[in-house]
């Protein structure tokens, strides 16, 4: 192993040994920044709570090229016990992208900026709109991500220069009916009724078939300690999929309507809002092809991998529905990742992290020098 190589799997150790979960990155955040203003950037912490904002500036104008990593651990419980472990890899992601950081703070860049994003909580789906909200993206042109992937999607050697998340969503409605004495049902509004016709009219919903989707009741109470009266309140949720923008807007409209007018079949109304989600993947086509030209260039052909969609969500994609300017591209890593993602005993060939770090870098080197 050369000298960079070292450096990375000794950080990879480092990180490794500190998981912490969304928004309690404190160690890890530290860690992060303390290394990359020693590389040379300039350095601003607490961005969107554990946040680590890095830049280093070029000589002549040009593009703010982000590269973002996620920092955060999730917890299990294994053997009764509550433990935390990097089990989706933001820790090989931070590993790579500060080990970027450093060869390119050595060289230094000539034009645009590199600006380093290492991001809280993406596990709890809002760490990214957090660093948003802190204005992490407001000069930034280009923005670009990296996930371990599992075998089944790649091997080692192998990268693809598109994994395609999909949106997912989560609504929650309440039915209000009106309560009455189990006696007298006429004089009042059963909320599941109005509950059961909201249903049905969900699951009737369609939208273009050539778009995988989802839509389905995750939740649905009602009722209280007393059994003779019409209850006359009802809460479900809804859990959403759509591989598209597009497709899931229609299929949020037609929930909650499908909502509403079920409820309405018996007089009752219903109210239905969107409590948590992430949009899906939306790649800039120049990114895509310097991803492909970067894979190429760093695996040879026979690792360059097509397209990849994924079910999963990824919080990266709330970065380009907030400045829909922005291009954004997102690699998926092979490295012969068992059992799975979100596993406790999730382990990969870690020689296949020098990989992403030679991607990532040709890709900045493309565009700011
Ligand atoms: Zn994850
Ligand atoms: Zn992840």
């Amino acid at each position: 192993m050369n000298e960079k190589e070292t450096r990375l799997q000794a950080t990879y150790d480092t990180l490794h040994a500190m998981p912490e979960v969304g928004f309690a990155e404190h160690r890890t955040s530290a860690w992060l920044a303390e290394r990359i203003e020693a590389a040379g950037f300039s350095v601003t912490t607490g961005v969107g709570g554990t946040g680590v904002v890095a830049v280093l500036k070029g000589t002549e104008p040009g593009p703010v090229v982000a590269l973002r990593a996620d920092m955060d651990a999730l917890e299990h419980v294994v053997n009764g016990e509550t433990v935390r472990v990097h089990s989706c890899g933001h820790d090989a992601h931070c590993s790579m992208v500060l080990t970027v950081a450093e060869e390119l703070a050595k060289t230094g860049i000539r034009r645009g900026t590199l600006k380093i994003l290492f991001q809280p909580a993406e596990e709890k789906l809002f760490g990214a709109t957090r660093m948003i909200e802190a204005g992490a993206i407001d000069d930034v042109d280009i923005i670009l991500g990296i996930h371990l992937r599992p075998i089944q999607e790649a091997k080692t050697g192998q990268a693809t220069p598109a994994l395609y998340h999909g949106s997912s969503y989560i609504m929650e409605a309440t039915i209000t009916g009106q309560t009455a004495h189990g006696a007298r049902p006429h004089l009042g509004i059963n909320a599941i009724d109005g509950a059961a016709a909201a249903v049905q009219a969900v699951n009737a919903i369609h939208i273009n078939p050539v778009i995988p989707f989802t839509c389905k009741v995750t939740k649905l109470a009602a009722g209280g300690a007393t059994l003779n009266q019409i209850p006359d309140k009802a809460v479900m949720a809804l859990d959403l999929r759509a591989q598209q923008n597009d497709a899931m807007k229609l299929l949020l409209a037609k929930a909650e309507n499908a909502i509403k007018a079920g409820a309405a079949t018996v007089g009752a109304t219903a109210e239905a809002k969107v409590t948590g989600g992430v949009p899906g993947a939306e790649y800039h086509p120049e990114i895509i092809e310097l991803a492909r030209e970067a894979i190429r260039a760093v695996l040879g052909e026979a690792g360059l991998l097509a397209p990849i969609v994924t079910p999963g969500g990824e919080d990266f994609h709330n970065f380009v529905q907030a400045k829909p300017s922005l291009k954004a591209g997102y690699i998926g890593l092979g490295c012969d990742l068992t059992p799975g993602l979100h596993d406790p005993a999730m382990k990969f060939d870690r020689s296949a992290l020098i990989n992403g770090v030679a991607i990532l870098t040709y890709m900045v080197e493309k565009l700011l020098k």
